[in-house]
Order: structure tokens, then sequence, then C-alpha cells
């Protein structure tokens, strides 16, 4: 029986956990090809979103380790298998925010899907050895504003596929009529940086991770 995989409705269903190396830990594999356009994740009531100030200590390395920061301010545990979700410096899924993930690129069977942590909030940067050609080797959150623009290049190429591939989550996407609007005009898909944790864009609109 696999312990994982198939059965994690709200991350796509064709991925599963493999553990990678005592270094990285473990991964969200491919286990089909996975296309360019393909809505790989998207938030739904059961992740977790909550304070830093509504845990004790000894949770932090947890916290650390499996949550991100939403435009809100509030920590973000995705309790499917997103949450082992690895950094890449060429990273095939993105978020322009909508309470989803896209793939930007075409995802192998046996590719690991991967986010690039430094559209995450981060709060440390990290030394980085993902592999990819483009690997920038130092990951940082200054870097968000920075390669937001080729970001948002990606993610409206990626808008352009979603008519044309499967899309298993689509049920459970919160906001359809947002998403089908940056298909037919992608002017109006949300930049990544509505995404961003910043006291300069905490006013953003579009941070709202409330559940229609
Ligand atoms: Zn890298």
């Amino acid at each position: 029986m696999a312990p994982h995989g198939g059965d994690d409705l709200v991350i796509h269903p064709d991925t599963t956990l493999r553990w990678v190396d005592e270094h990285v830990g473990f991964g969200v594999f491919a286990t089909r090809r996975i296309p360019r356009g393909t809505i790989t994740w998207v938030l739904d009531p059961l992740d977790r979103l909550f304070d830093d100030a509504d845990l004790p200590p000894r949770y932090q390395p947890l916290i650390e380790k499996y949550t991100y920061r939403t435009a809100a301010g509030k920590r973000l545990l995705a309790w499917d298998l997103c949450r082992y979700m690895n950094h890449s410096c060429e990273a095939n899924t993105f978020s322009p925010g909508l309470n989803l993930e896209v793939a930007v690129r075409d995802i192998e069977p046996g590719e690991q899907l991967t986010s690039d942590y430094a559209a995450l909030n981060l709060e440390e940067g990290f030394t980085c050895m993902c592999g990819a050609s483009g690997c920038r080797t130092w990951v940082a959150d200054e870097q968000f504003e920075l390669l937001a623009p080729q970001w948002d290049e990606l993610i409206r190429a990626a808008f352009s596929k979603i008519p044309t591939v499967e899309q298993p989550l689509w049920d459970l996407v919160s906001r359809p009529r947002a998403v089908l609007a940056g298909v037919r005009d992608g002017q109006r898909i949300p930049s990544v940086l509505s995404t961003r944790c910043a006291p300069s864009v905490e006013a953003w609109p579009s941070q709202r991770y409330a559940m229609k």
C-alpha cells in the first residue's frame, strides 16, 4: 500500500512523497506528466493558518521547516504533501495568489515539484545547492521583488494553458472566476507580489486567504 500520493486531493493527484537524501529530506515527485498550466495545489479548509504567538516555542523548528508566511502575515501549514515541496532556483510551480499554485513548466514523471522559496516570504536566506543550471547559490527574501517580473512572466504563459490541460483540482479552486479572467486577459492575473508579506505591500487586497 502506498502511504502517500493519490489520496491527497488538494495537491495534484499525480504526485507522491519520496525520500531524496539526508540533506534534502523528502520531496514531492510527479508520478505522471503534469503539463504546464496544470493547477498543482489549492488552498483548502484543512490547511491551517495561524499566528506565531499561537504556539509554544518548541514548535519553532517545525514552523520554520513546514510553514511559510502569507501576505497577511499569517503562517500557512499545508496539511497535504505541499509542505514537503523543496526549493529550486528554477522552480516549476508558482502562485499568483488566488489560493493556488500552477505548473509553469511541463513536469515529467519522476521529476520533483518545486517552489522558489524566495517567493515564500523567507525570514532567513540560505545557501542553495539545488542543482539548477541557474542556481543563485544564495536564496533570500530580498530576491522577491527582483525576480517577481520574471516569475509573473512564467505564470502568465502558464495561465494561457489552463483551459487546454486536465485540471483535476478545478472543483476545489476557490476563485474560479478570477482564474478565468486571468486566462482571458493576462493583465488580470495578480502579480506574485500580491503574495508578498512586507509592510510596503501589506495592503494588497488579493491577500486574504478567506475561503469562499
Ligand atoms: Zn539553487
